[in-house]
């Protein structure tokens, strides 16, 4: 079998398994595929074989088949790499077990960052050869990478004991997030959203502050002033699951005073609160009031037909009306480009999709664009998401109009997200098209995949 027919079927392999469905079946993916293949077929690879658009090309195939980590990549993770502690929400990597302690995200060449998900099957491989971390694919070796450096608040106690990084786990380049629970009142009354799998997430810590919240007001402060003064954490966010008679909100209010006090600021910096819109405009101000510099309220799908049947819980809370024009509100009160809502981006046509970025775009609202991943124990396990040609075209469909309203997409958590790292090839694209004028782009992989919104054809 020739090496570009084997690199693809190294690579298909487990994504099928994992999406229990043909994957590579479709167009795109079998480009993106073969693309690889490609790459790993010239003679003489070196690392300057690979620029940023074939590094965010084997990031994807990253995301899509996980990594497998040799003993040797285990080395330190705990100690000076960091650990895993599940902080995504919606974790795919929920059910998977925690011992040996596995490394959290690393660190492609070009600056391209990547939440790990470990797949012992995965053609992808961690091993660390005298001190320097690679990456390979089976026995072929693509180029080092080194994990993301564990934080020294990780080591630290809160002063109740609890060790900080259980409240305040750290993601996304920048971030400390605090999820409150990993509960949703939506599950009991089976209205929950058909994409998530909060349910099946590993709780860090059980409830041990009022009925329903990991930790107290007092102790979110004390990690994140920690996270914040180590210069490790820019920005912090709040989510957890709707509770009964929304006991989320009168917590988030606590948190934000809680923050404010011991931080000594009226506004926390790159905080934002995520929730279900609260019932009154009073609400929304006293979020602001309480410190929180934004808000999400995440509608997840645009088409009001849709909507109902997918999100049949936020259906019921509130008319979809009403949740628009909250967040309406939510920008006069918070400001443009401080107010988001998440579309999951497959859940709904591409068509309805970005009408719903564009209407959110023009009030200076940020419709985020995140790919779905059927998560486990989400009502659609084991579904598929659209292609990988179809998530990169409405993505950069999506940066057009973001470009359009003004919105910056090196926004409030997108740290190593696909849409930041097409945006940043945008910008070096525009910037040395702006040192050498007339330069072509032919050629350049990144104008394909970053302003196009194209795999390229083999
Ligand atoms: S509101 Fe929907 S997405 Fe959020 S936790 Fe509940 S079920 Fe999950």
């Amino acid at each position: 079998m020739g090496l570009l027919a084997r690199a693809k079927g190294l690579i298909a392999r487990p994504i099928r398994r994992k999406f229990k469905s043909a994957a590579p079946v479709y167009r795109g993916d079998r480009f993106l595929m073969g693309l690889l293949g490609k790459m790993l077929s010239r003679p003489g690879i070196a690392p300057l074989a690979y620029g940023e658009g074939e590094v965010f090309l084997i990031k994807g195939g990253l995301f899509m088949s996980g990594v497998s980590i040799d003993r040797s990549g285990y080395e330190g993770v705990g100690t000076v790499w960091k650990e895993d502690l599940g902080q995504r929400h919606y974790d795919p990597d929920a059910r998977t077990s925690t011992a040996p302690l596995a490394p959290h995200a690393l660190w492609l060449p070009h600056a391209f960052y990547m939440p790990l998900y470990v797949h012992t099957d995965s053609p992808f491989v961690l091993r660390r050869e005298a001190g320097t971390l690679y990456l390979y694919l089976e026995e072929m070796r693509l180029f080092p990478v080194e994990l993301e450096k564990r934080p020294a608040y990780y080591s630290k106690l809160t002063s109740t004991g609890i060790p900080m990084p259980l409240i305040g786990p750290h993601r996304l380049q920048r971030q400390v997030l605090v999820e409150y629970n990993a509960y949703c009142h939506f599950f009991a009354q089976k209205a929950a959203c058909l994409f998530c799998g909060i349910l099946a997430e590993r709780a860090l810590l059980p409830s041990r502050y009022g009925s329903y919240f990991a930790a107290s007001p007092t102790e979110v402060a004390e990690v994140v002033e920690a996270a914040y003064g180590e210069g490790v954490c820019s920005e912090m966010q709040i989510t957890g699951g709707v509770l009964p008679r929304r006991a989320e909100v009168p917590y988030i209010l606590e948190v934000g005073r809680a923050i404010q006090q011991r931080m000594g600021v009226s506004v926390i910096p790159g905080s934002q609160a995520v929730l279900a819109p609260p019932s009154s405009l009073e609400e929304l101000e006293a979020l602001k009031a309480a410190g929180w510099q934004g808000v999400a309220f995440n509608l997840e799908v645009w088409d009001e037909r849709l909507w109902p049947g997918i999100v049949p819980g936020k259906a019921a809370l509130l008319p979809r009306e009403r949740w628009l024009e909250m967040l309406e509100h939510a920008v006069r009160v918070f400001g443009k480009g401080e107010v988001a809502s998440v579309l999951v981006a497959g859940l709904e046509p591409k068509s309805s999709f970005l009408a719903g970025v564009e209407w959110l775009a023009r009030r200076g609202i940020y419709g985020v664009p995140i790919p779905w991943a059927p998560a486990p124990g989400s009502a659609l396990e084991g579904h598929q998401t659209p292609t990988t040609a179809w998530h990169i075209d409405v993505t950069v469909k999506v940066l057009d109009i973001w470009e359009q309203y003004g919105l910056n997409p090196q926004r409030h958590s997108s740290g190593g997200l696909h849409y930041a790292d097409l945006a940043r090839m945008r910008d070096h694209i525009r910037q040395e098209q702006a040192q050498h004028p007339g330069q072509t782009e032919a050629g350049d992989l990144r104008y394909l995949l970053a302003m196009e919104g194209k795999l390229p054809e083999l």
